[in-house]
């Protein structure tokens, strides 16, 4: 088979006009990037608003192998499928961030004959969204330094500032830095360090915010740091939040682009799933759904974080109904789940299969428990067995649960056919009856709780000293009324990466909580959460690279 740049790279692509014209979209509203990349202009959203909503579907998957185990590919394979049998659909996805794609071979754009184009540009500066984040929250982190050089008025403490510099590269050397050496000149050092830029407050900001007013109000509520007082300083305080909003007046708007057979594709956003909360923005998704009869995106990691943050957080925060969910499976996965090491998950093993559909049996629960109707889609992989496949669908049916074999890696939409029709009746028979799983209006703790009871199936919640301190201080900041943004392993439905299937009788330590105030989330940390990724010992990079007639190789 083809490698994934090779298939991208032999895909006629259509103008972005054309694509822009299934989702009745004039030129007028676009904002060109060369001939297959543009943004969608403000105007539109006035045109458009007082349409009737798309249906949105969200693809999930369960627990997952290292390797992942294909939502995105799956996404984009859906939306494909779903115009082969003649419905008006788009997908809405994420962009991808340079770190991974320089680091371990694997990028955001699917894969096979389910990916969006063109791949090279999506998988590298795209549109300029990340660049102009990274130069917002910059501009932040200079004017910190600035205010303690020309005299501190806010009287910041040094010592408790907790904004940081980003970049989107992994570049493990920068995670924790002193800055300010040099003598009086330089300002005053102090430590300091790096995110990606996907973990970037401002990332997620741009994601939640419904305009260039909410964007502006949001970022102008990021917490930086405290005062000698305790009191917190906001970006508002250091008059930043106008500057910062200019700097993303452009990455604001939806990228449309397509995928290798036509689909329209809107790519938008990218934020961490961990300390944020995984989604593409919410201005794409809603200006799909008023676009499309069915919309079609993605949430990162598994059901238990991924899910459990479109619901509780984006859909809350976006007034989002949500029609359906389509939980990936793949048979490595469930055998993973049901204990097979790495390195034997090619060979048919129908004990750990059925050991490890636990699982896929509690994502279903908790699909359900959220209102929302299911479909488990088997993303097929060629080491699969007719024995393992049946396993599934079986189990599948026994549960009740809708299930359709899906081979859109290989065969794009055509291997998705079952899945789109599928998918089809179900929203057509089945109606959502979607409700957030908390009340935001609860305290930290009771949140936190309900999460670990109902959707990871845990027992105790424990709190370490520093997290104890981070919630009351939350507290009496008056900022605990916001949903919490849960950080853990999404290997497990615990917070121990080796908990594997469908672990009881567990607890789930909570290491640190920390204040998101301008996204509007309090992020709840389980484990140590890396906010700036290293590369691994052989980058993708060494591999990249771009010959005399401008044809890029090694890019997957
Ligand atoms: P996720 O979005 O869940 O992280 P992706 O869709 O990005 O997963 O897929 C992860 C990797 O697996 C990608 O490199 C993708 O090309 C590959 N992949 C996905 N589905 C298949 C499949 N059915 N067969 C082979 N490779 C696949
Ligand atoms: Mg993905």
């Amino acid at each position: 088979m083809l490698t994934d740049i090779k298939i991208a790279q032999g895909c006629k692509m259509l103008d972005i006009t054309k694509i822009a014209e299934k989702m009745g979209i004039e030129e007028d509203d676009l904002e060109l990037y060369g001939k297959y990349k543009a943004k969608l202009s403000d105007k539109l959203w006035d045109k458009v608003k007082t349409n009737k909503d798309g249906k949105l579907i969200l693809v999930t998957a369960i627990n997952p192998t290292p390797a992942g185990e294909g939502k995105t590919t799956t996404t984009v394979g859906l939306g494909q499928a779903m115009a082969k049998i003649g419905k008006n659909a788009s997908i809405a996805l994420r962009e991808p961030s340079l770190g991974p794609v320089m680091g371990i071979k694997g990028g955001a754009a699917g894969g096979g004959y389910s990916q969006v184009v063109p791949m090279e540009d999506i998988n590298l500066h795209f549109t300029g969204d990340m660049h102009a984040i990274a130069a917002a929250n910059n501009l932040l982190s200079a004017a910190i330094d600035n205010h303690l050089h020309q005299g501190n008025s806010l009287n910041i403490d040094s010592r408790q500032i907790i904004w940081k510099r980003c970049m989107d590269m992994n570049d493990r050397a920068l995670r924790s830095i002193i800055v300010g050496l040099g003598g009086k000149i330089n300002g005053f050092p102090r430590e300091d360090g790096f995110n990606i830029t996907v973990a970037s407050e401002v990332m997620a900001i741009l994601c939640l915010s419904s305009d260039i007013t909410d964007l502006k109000n949001r970022l102008g509520r990021i917490i930086i740091g405290y005062n000698y007082s305790g009191a917190p300083v906001t970006a508002k305080d250091l008059k930043a939040d106008g500057a910062m909003a200019l700097l993303l007046k452009d990455a604001i708007k939806p990228n449309l682009v397509q995928t290798l057979e036509g689909t329209p594709a809107i790519m938008h956003g990218g934020p961490f799933a961990n300390i944020a909360h995984g989604c593409n923005s919410i201005t794409a998704t809603k200006l799909a759904l008023k676009l499309s009869d069915y919309v079609i995106t993605e949430a990162g990691f598994g059901a238990d974080l991924g899910a459990e943050k479109f619901f509780d957080i984006k859909c809350r925060f976006a007034g989002f109904k949500p029609d359906a969910a389509v939980l990936v499976a793949t048979i490595r996965a469930l055998k993973y789940n049901g204990g097979v090491s790495k390195e034997n998950l090619k060979t048919e093993n129908i004990d750990a299969l059925s050991k490890g559909f636990s699982n896929a049996k509690k994502h279903i629960e908790n699909l359900r428990m959220f209102g929302i109707p299911v479909i488990v889609a088997i993303n097929h992989f060629d080491t699969d067995t007719e024995r393992e496949i049946q396993l599934v669908k079986d189990k599948c049916n026994a549960l009740g649960v809708e299930v359709a074999f899906s081979d859109v890696f290989l065969k794009g939409g055509e291997g998705g056919i079952e899945l789109a029709n599928k998918l089809v009746k179900l929203l057509d028979s089945t109606a959502s009856f979607f409700a957030p799983i908390y009340d935001i209006n609860l305290p930290v703790k009771d949140k936190v709780q309900v999460i670990v009871s109902r959707i990871y199936g845990g027992n105790n919640v424990i709190y370490t000293a520093a997290a104890e301190k981070a919630i009351a201080k939350i507290e009496e900041m008056g900022l605990d009324k916001l949903p919490v943004c849960m950080a853990k392993t999404q290997y497990s439905l615990s917070d121990n990466a080796s908990m594997l299937g469908c672990p009881k009788d567990f607890d789930v330590t909570v290491k640190e909580v920390r204040i998101s105030a301008g996204a509007g989330f309090i992020v709840v940390l389980t484990g140590d959460i890396m906010t700036m990724p290293g590369l691994p010992k052989t980058p993708a990079a060494e591999k990249i690279d771009i010959q005399e007639d401008g044809t890029i190789i090694g890019l997957f």
